[in-house]
């Protein structure tokens, strides 16, 4: 049974599109077989991965208003090993579609159980709230993977993180966990990205994964070309962190 994982955190650019792109990609290269859901209406993940996501012709949205089956969204290897459920900006309409819908909270994952077992992981890249589609990326996934920008403020906004993960866990999906935090963006040539990580490592009493991303141009630039790092510039510091954080993540599922 596929492992599925919602890249979670309410703070904006924090390295999440940027972490579901990459840890997607750096899985499917590693051979397995993944699934790649865009539930942000942003849709940075569609498209960094190479679809156009405005000529798309069906999104998530479509499934989750019951428009659409999720077979007839899927994308099926848009890169090999991988398939995406995209997302435009159609889905900022889904909050206010599912007032009042019964089991709102489940919508996603009623869907994604037909199709978890075809895949190895799932990647759910979430938007920057704590919104219903966060819940429903939460209520579908088995754990959630919290990247966290070397930034002064880093901490900031995490207990609600926290908790919202809790409160999920304990009234709609009690197998959840917290899967660990990431570093994202760090920048070996200040201090203060040593402070934040050594920091949030004094306060936080989570796993911490050992791949720290580092701050890499190339990281920043492969959106805009539709490519995932392992694609557009495989030998770069960027690329190279992604494969090992794939790795990680890979070998504490086996655990
Ligand atoms: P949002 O909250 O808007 O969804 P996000 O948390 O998904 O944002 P990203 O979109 O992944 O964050 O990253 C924010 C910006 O920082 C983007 O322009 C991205 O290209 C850039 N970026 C992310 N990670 C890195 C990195 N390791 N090195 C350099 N640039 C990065
Ligand atoms: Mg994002």
């Amino acid at each position: 049974m596929g492992r599925i994982i919602a890249i979670a955190n309410q703070k904006g650019g924090v390295g999440k599109t940027t972490t579901a792109i990459n840890l997607s990609a750096c899985l499917a290269e590693k051979g397995q077989k993944v699934l790649a859901i865009d539930m942000d209406p942003q849709g940075n993940m569609s498209s960094g991965l190479g679809l156009d996501k405005n000529s798309v012709e069906k999104t998530i949205y479509d499934m989750i208003i019951g428009e659409a089956e999720v077979e007839e969204v899927l994308q099926r290897e848009t890169i090999e090993n991988l398939d995406i459920l995209p997302a435009n900006v159609d889905l900022s309409a889904a909050e206010i579609e599912l007032i009042g819908v019964e089991e709102k909270e489940y919508i996603v994952r009623n869907s994604i159980q037909k199709i978890r077992d075809n895949y190895d992981y799932v990647v759910i890249d979430c938007p920057p709230s704590l919104s219903m589609l966060t819940i429903n990326a939460m209520t579908t996934a088995d754990s959630v993977l919290v990247p966290i920008q070397c930034e002064y403020y880093a901490l900031e906004g995490l207990s609600q993180l926290i908790h919202t993960v809790e409160l999920v866990k304990e009234r709609l999906n009690p197998t959840l966990e917290i899967e660990g935090v990431v570093f994202t963006m760090y920048d070996a040539r200040t201090n203060l990205s040593l402070q934040v990580v050594e920091n949030v490592k004094d306060n936080l009493q989570q796993n911490i994964y050992k791949t720290i991303i580092p701050r890499n141009i190339r990281l920043a630039e492969a959106p805009s070309y539709g490519m995932p790092i392992n694609q557009y510039d495989a030998k770069s510091a960027g690329a190279d962190s992604y494969m090992r954080l794939a790795d990680e993540v890979i070998s504490r599922g086996e655990e």
